[in-house]
């Protein structure tokens, strides 16, 4: 076999992409043709829709599909999410049913984590699973539910066993959210976007062959789910270039940006838009400022340095090690960067952050920098969360005291 390198890998890709690319195909037609080959995910195994490649080669491929201006696999949201978790935990019948729609945006994914009582205590989920003998009957409350408005299926965390230590009693589950006993009811937020909900259920039903984790193993599979969450793996890829391109593609490509794309809009926003800073110092003359200039160094080298942690962390997964505490240092070093880029927008442009009409710094995208930011620090597990997983699993230090060990029925709870 020829070795496998970073030229060899561009030259095939290239010349798969001449002789498939087709602009006037349709958006489905085109990623099955992806998910087929193995090109829209080409880190994943061979058996699934992948060509079993190091993670090291996605971003040459990731180059050839932007030189093509060509359309890629469905690789955003919360959908990816499911994926990373489905091809870990889930049955092969699982994964015949549902990767292939994953990339080929046909299904649209939530998680369905977080409760009122529960989101950074996610062990204490209340919301439960009982099994009839033939199905499990879901009732309970779900909350901040991420496009659950668009979704086809959830990722259900649930509580099957109150007789046993919290951690334990937990189920994980694929939900189809298209059943009348599913009530999903929008939230609005600061920044005037609505992408996530509430989400009720009355007697939803889930079959036997939707269980991902042993009855009572839930609390392992979510801790993938999360830890894929935290390393950004649903984060808001870039989509083809090709803007204002002809071709029956694009156009589904841009339908599908508006409708199922629409509550991730924001997220470049939430995380601080340090791309844009220089631009902004340069263009309100503020570059000269020392003051400014001090931050703006400050911003820089926290964001470089953060993209080299996360780079060492792609780096060791590489290497085959599992996926460590990576991903909380990761993530909170996200939320600091976001921080001091709301900190350096608002000494960049003033009382002016604040406005939202058409006459206001780039169109408003500076005030929701600032209301978008807060998000960061919450989102996919809370800095003090990260902080404690560090301080407890990083630095050894000791345990938080616990109050809710022992069954969960007993335990004192919101
Ligand atoms: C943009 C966005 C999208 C989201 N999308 C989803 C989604 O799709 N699905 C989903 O399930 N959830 C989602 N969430 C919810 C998110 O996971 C929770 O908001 C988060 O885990 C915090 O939980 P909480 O809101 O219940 O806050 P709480 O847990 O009530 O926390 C309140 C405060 O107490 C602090 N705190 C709590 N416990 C401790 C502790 N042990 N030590 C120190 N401090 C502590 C927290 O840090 C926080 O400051 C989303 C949130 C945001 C902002």
């Amino acid at each position: 076999m020829s070795e496998l390198t970073q030229a060899s890998v561009r030259t095939e890709v290239r010349a798969w992409l001449e002789d498939n690319w087709d602009p006037d195909a349709s958006l489905v037609e085109w990623r099955t043709k992806l998910a087929d080959s193995g090109w829209g995910m080409p880190a994943w195994p061979k058996a699934w829709f992948g060509r079993d490649l190091p993670q090291a080669f996605t971003p040459v491929v990731d180059e050839e599909f932007a030189l093509a201006n060509a359309v890629g696999a469905a690789k955003t949201g919360i959908r990816l999410l499911a994926a990373a978790t489905l091809l870990e935990h889930g049955s092969d019948e699982q994964k015949a049913t549902y990767l292939r729609r994953i990339l080929t945006g046909e299904d649209a994914w939530c998680q369905l984590f977080s409760e009122p009582g529960s989101g950074s205590d996610l062990a204490g989920a209340t919301t439960r699973a009982d099994f009839d003998g033939e199905r499990w009957i879901v009732n309970g409350q779900k909350v901040w539910t991420t496009s659950a408005h668009h979704a086809d299926f959830g990722l259900l965390l649930a509580r099957t066993d109150w007789d046993v230590p919290k951690h334990d009693g937990l189920s994980y589950f694929v939900l189809d959210m298209r059943q009348d006993a599913v009530e999903v009811r929008p939230l609005r937020q600061m920044n005037g976007h609505a992408s996530f909900n509430q989400v009720f259920f009355t007697d939803a039903v889930i079959p036997p062959e939707n269980q991902v984790s042993t009855t009572g193993n839930g609390w392992k599979v979510a801790m993938t789910t999360l830890m894929h969450e935290r390393r950004g793996s649903d984060a808001l890829r870039s989509f083809t270039r090709a803007k204002g391109l002809p071709g029956r593609m694009y156009e589904e490509e841009r339908q599908e940006i508006e409708t199922v794309m629409e509550p991730y809009k924001w997220y470049p926003q939430r995380a601080g838009r340090v791309d844009l800073v220089i631009e902004r110092a340069e263009e309100t003359g503020k570059l000269s400022d020392p003051a400014v200039r001090q931050e703006i160094a400050r911003l820089l080298t926290m964001s470089r340095s953060a993209e080299w942690t996360a780079r060492r962390a792609r780096a060791a997964q590489q290497q085959g090690r599992p996926q460590g505490p990576e991903g909380s240092l990761g993530k909170l070093a996200g939320s600091n960067v976001a921080r001091q880029a709301s900190l350096v927008h608002t000494m960049i442009s003033g009382a002016d952050a604040m406005l939202t009409n058409a006459d206001s710094p780039r169109d408003g995208v500076i005030a929701e920098i600032l209301v978008s930011v807060p998000a960061t620090s919450i989102a996919g597990g809370t800095d003090e969360i990260q902080r404690n997983i560090i301080a407890e699993r990083v630095l050894g230090m000791p345990k938080e005291p616990r109050m809710d060990t022992g069954p969960f029925r007993d335990v004192k709870r919101n």
